[in-house]
């Protein structure tokens, strides 16, 4: 397809969860699957914005009138994620996260954050409201070549999450609400639905560079804004990845040329991206209306200090990473698996004589594959007991061979120490001795089988190449 020639305009946002806590209130943020301490019931009204407009999203969603349940810990959810208690102050840690992603991304830094109250009665939140504030705007991205605008960089609440409906009721859980979001924001300069892949992914490793992004599936999700020419903005989300990402804009666009043709109403609006790449409508495009500000919360300054100190404090950015574990050893694929594992980083730092690609495979496969050997499921793997393995290994008390056998000995139970007395490497006398026994024990049999049986009886206990040179 021509996209240029159809006026294809395309922009993403991206928004990404952030593992330091709520962002207006010191509780954990962590999902719950355990049974919830507590309920509370809530009908929501839309407001009226400062514009004095009621938001035609908020209206579509109140015109519902479902009731809402939310679910609450007493633990791990306060009086602030039930609106019951004004927000505290800003989680630090959060906007040092944004303003470094703002940074990366060449934008200008505001000097003063002012929180917002985005109105939506969908029942995500209990307020009615969603906070959030702009924390930089005008950067940009350079994605193969190309340079994407970004309009801003943004950090707001995580809405709660959805656990059970019925024809009048909504369920919601409150541990995800207020958990931070750092949103960010492209122009409308994506050319093809590859590009917005591309850029959707150099974004999503943005986040995850910051060393406090959130871990697995659903930590960073996208929205997709496109149009063709004549057709206005349409707003996708809801991908479950974003290997469906272009072939779902494909479709859209599609959709949009047969809307044109047919002449069909044309609106703006919001529709959810399904799993077999169409979409569904899902509520009208919200506009400004549903903004005003949150009088609890006072303007927060951006000093210039604050700005020379997260300069100061940049991350190594994603490509400069791979580019030096791909130098380091690793191949590809093992560079992109381990590009943001923090315990392989540790390890890879603390045991600079150890090849990394052992490191990598060690936590990638090998203790997996000693977890099934040992017959256990649940990991039992610490920190210290690949510190210790990898010690012994450095200090060449163990052989590389050794480190599979040591982590099963280990998953069943035994302490690193004990493991390594069985699997301690063979002095070259000792191993001169093994195998002359061996070879006597086994003289009947062929040399090409020989060669295996003792490898097989000697595995782990000295460097193969060695135990080779001495047959
Ligand atoms: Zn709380």
């Amino acid at each position: 397809m021509d996209y240029p020639k159809l006026g294809f305009k395309c922009g993403l946002e991206v928004h990404g969860q952030l593992d330091v806590g709520k962002l207006f209130c010191e509780c954990e943020g962590r999902l719950r699957k355990d049974k919830p301490h507590f309920t509370v019931n809530r009908k929501l009204r839309a407001m009226a914005g400062e514009s004095g407009y009621i938001d035609a999203a908020a209206a579509h969603a109140q015109a519902k009138g479902l009731r809402y349940v939310y679910e609450g810990y007493n633990d791990t959810t306060c009086l602030v994620e039930l609106d019951e208690e004004p927000p505290h102050t800003v989680n630090k840690e959060a906007l040092d996260a944004a303003l470094t992603i703002a940074t990366i991304l060449h934008c200008d830094i505001a000097d003063y954050v002012q929180v917002m109250r985005k109105t939506i009665v969908d029942g995500t939140n209990v307020s009615g409201f969603q906070r959030t504030s702009m924390i930089a705007t005008n950067g940009y991205i350079e994605v193969g070549g190309d340079k994407i605008s970004i309009i801003f960089v943004g950090l707001e609440e995580d809405a709660a999450r959805r656990t059970a409906e019925d024809k009048e009721t909504v369920t919601y859980r409150l541990d995800r609400l207020g958990i931070p979001l750092v949103e960010i924001a492209t122009g409308p300069d994506i050319k093809t639905p590859e590009q917005a892949k591309a850029v959707a992914l150099a974004i999503g490793m943005l986040i995850r560079a910051t060393g406090k992004a959130m871990r697995g599936i659903g930590t960073i999700r996208q929205d997709v804004n496109v149009s063709i020419k004549n057709h206005p903005r349409i707003e996708l989300k809801g991908f479950q990845d974003l290997k469906s990402m272009p072939e779902t804009i494909k479709r859209e666009v599609k959709r949009q040329q047969e809307v044109l043709y047919k002449k069909e109403k044309l609106e703006s609006h919001v529709r959810n991206a399904k799993p077999d790449f169409t979409s569904k409508y899902l509520r009208p495009m919200p506009g400004s209306a549903r903004m005003y500000p949150e009088t609890d919360l006072t303007l927060i300054p951006i000093s210039r200090d604050k700005r020379a100190d997260i300069e100061k404090r940049l991350p190594e950015l994603p490509d400069v990473k791979f580019n030096r574990l791909l130098k380091a050893g690793l191949n590809d694929v093992l560079a992109s698996q381990v590009l943001f594992d923090d315990q392989f980083a540790y390890l890879h730092k603390k045991f600079k004589k150890l090849d990394p690609k052992l490191i990598a495979t060690t936590l990638l496969s090998t203790q997996k594959e000693a977890r099934k050997k040992a017959d256990q499921d649940e990991g039992n793997f610490q920190q210290e007991h690949f510190e210790e393995i990898f010690k012994l290994l450095q200090d060449g008390k163990i052989s590389k061979e050794a480190v599979l056998d040591m982590l099963v000995e280990v998953a069943k139970g035994e302490t690193v120490a004990s493991a390594a007395k069985k699997f301690k490497l063979m002095s070259d006398v000792e191993l001169k001795k093994e195998i002359a026994k061996l070879k006597k024990k086994f003289a009947k049999v062929p040399e090409n089988k020989l060669k295996g049986i003792v490898i097989g009886n000697l595995r782990g206990k000295a460097d193969i190449q060695k135990i080779m040179k001495f047959l």
